[in-house]
């Protein structure tokens, strides 16, 4: 017989609620409603690379994005509740390196089945829609959020990091011959003409 000692019984009374919540894998497509009667959390892990329009906004997507979430019962809709988070490559839009951002925030889902059931939500609650045999793909409703939870001005948040105007003095200073090709070098002529 395993004897626990005080304190580590004290530890097992704080540890959170959901902890005591069985936790299972998310499937990749799924009736809420089945969801919400398991009264289970369900984690995820993916390839960033199944996010294809995530995938676009990054430069690269070599990383996972991880979710938990459960979906529970509110006057006869189900919601999704949980958080995702990834580690975002985006292009500093101040001195046009690669950097890393963390990206990691909560989501709320009104399961609806319809448009018109979306629109008639109030504006403080977010809807998602069900396809025509009222399922959710897991990606389409994890993709959303991770697109809104990018930066509109990615740009180092440390100005340490941050070194505008080094790469046009690199070029004065270099020469022709040992200038490397620079894959960023195309947008920034863009964003300079
Ligand atoms: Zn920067």
């Amino acid at each position: 017989m395993r004897v626990y000692s005080a304190g580590q019984l004290a530890c097992l009374t704080y540890i959170p609620y959901y902890w005591w919540v069985m936790v299972k894998r998310a499937p990749s497509r799924f009736n809420p409603d089945a969801l919400a009667r398991e009264a289970a959390r369900f984690e995820a892990e993916l390839p960033i690379t199944q996010f294809p329009r995530l995938s676009e906004q990054l430069l690269n997507a070599d990383g996972v994005l991880t979710s938990t979430f459960s979906v529970n019962q509110r006057k006869n809709q189900s919601v999704i509740r949980g958080s995702l988070a990834f580690d975002a490559v985006l292009q500093c839009q101040r001195c046009v390196e690669p950097f890393v951002k963390a990206i990691a925030v909560d989501f709320e889902l009104v399961c609806v089945s319809t448009q018109a059931e979306a629109d008639a939500l109030p504006k403080a609650l977010d809807p998602i829609v069900l396809d025509e045999d009222g399922q959710l793909h897991l990606v389409g409703l994890l993709e959303d959020d991770a697109l809104l939870a990018l930066p509109d001005i990615p740009k180092h948040e440390d100005d340490a990091s941050c070194v505008p105007g080094e790469q046009s003095f690199g070029r004065v200073q270099g020469s022709a011959t040992d200038e490397k090709p620079n894959p960023f070098g195309v947008l920034k002529d863009l964003k300079l003409s």
